[in-house]
């Protein structure tokens, strides 16, 4: 079956006081109907940017996605007219931020907020789009959903706003919701309920959900399949068993090692050394070389390709190279 989404090369630019910089350089990577795919890295690593490219929200002179394929449905969303791709926004993939704030209006009513896209995409006259406001956050587990309806958003909690921004992102029936680092802002359980609501609904709706984050936890929960990004390429992915069981990539057993587990003291986590390389000065290697410890002469100078592994896995690593390539 074809893939719901497949992102074939995709490059985004921004054009920084200090030059161009490629927050994603030629990622590539499907989705199939009913999948979580969770992209991790550390921020910076154009996970974000990758999901604004699929939203359409990069935006010139800023920044421009500067080549590849976003194939949703039998349609490249980078070849689309306005139009056409603000009715797939919102409707047929929907996304949640961080900051639910950011994308909320503070000056309207929780109420007409989600009645909105119900009008616009479902052309509900304003009594069906009340009730079905009412009923969406009856859903996502808030009581008293007329009361929530007359509020503005300061007057909710950041976990009440994030199951709101979920109540919108669902209410058109998306195919895609798109999620980037969705718990981040909040705590501990109120995260877990939120990652609850989601799966939820993605067991009920059979959507697709790409979720972004940088904690490993949040994927351990919720995907079946992982992209790891660094500098803005993807470094490694596979299935999640896999992934955490046999982690292949130096960065990858990097991030799983600085996870933190129950019980362990802060002092006695583990952290990468060093830092994510400057987008304004990569050379032609592997962006991770300066970090770590297996470190070979290759690749200083060369840029190691993604390639599979046999047990499903794909790596970019020169310690997975055949020997032939080093001459
Ligand atoms: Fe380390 Fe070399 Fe693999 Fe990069 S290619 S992760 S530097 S071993
Ligand atoms: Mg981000």
């Amino acid at each position: 079956m074809e893939p719901l989404m497949n992102i074939d090369r995709l490059s985004t630019v921004f054009f920084t006081e200090d030059g161009k910089v490629t927050a994603v350089d030629e990622v590539s990577f499907s989705i199939r109907e009913g999948e979580t795919v969770c992209i991790v890295g550390e921020s910076g690593c154009g996970k974000s940017v990758t999901a604004m490219s699929v939203m359409g929200l990069v935006e010139e002179p800023g920044g421009k996605v500067a080549g590849g394929s976003i194939n949703f449905r039998g349609e490249d969303l980078l070849r689309l007219d306005k139009n056409t791709l603000r009715s797939i926004r919102g409707n047929e993939i929907a996304m949640i931020f961080q900051e639910p704030m950011s994308s909320l209006n503070p000056v309207m009513k929780i109420g007409e907020q989600i009645m909105e896209p119900l009008t616009v995409h479902l052309r509900m006259n304003k009594k069906q789009a009340r009730a079905q406001a009412i009923e969406l956050i009856t859903q996502v587990g808030i009581s008293r959903p007329e009361q929530i309806m007359d509020s503005y958003p300061h007057e909710l909690s950041g976990g009440m706003l994030q199951r709101i921004m979920i109540a919108i992102a669902i209410s058109c029936g998306p195919k895609l919701l798109i999620a980037d680092e969705p718990t981040t802002a909040l705590d501990v359980t109120i995260q877990a309920q939120i990652l609850d609501l989601l799966r939820g609904f993605k067991e009920d709706s059979g959507m697709s959900i790409l979720l972004i984050t940088h904690d490993l936890g949040v994927v351990a929960e919720m995907a079946d399949y992982v992209i790891v990004m660094y500098s803005g390429q993807i470094v490694e992915e596979g299935g999640v068993v896999e992934l955490f069981q046999n982690p292949k990539h130096p960065y990858t057993r990097g991030l799983l090692k600085s996870k933190p587990v129950m019980g362990q003291r802060l002092e006695e986590l583990y952290s990468i050394p060093g830092q994510v390389p400057s987008p304004l000065a990569l050379e032609p290697s592997c962006y991770f070389h300066d970090r770590c410890g297996h470190c070979m002469d290759v690749c200083r100078t060369r840029q190691p390709q993604l390639q599979e592994t046999g047990s499903g896995q794909k790596v970019a690593c020169w310690l997975y190279e055949e020997a032939e390539v080093y001459v």
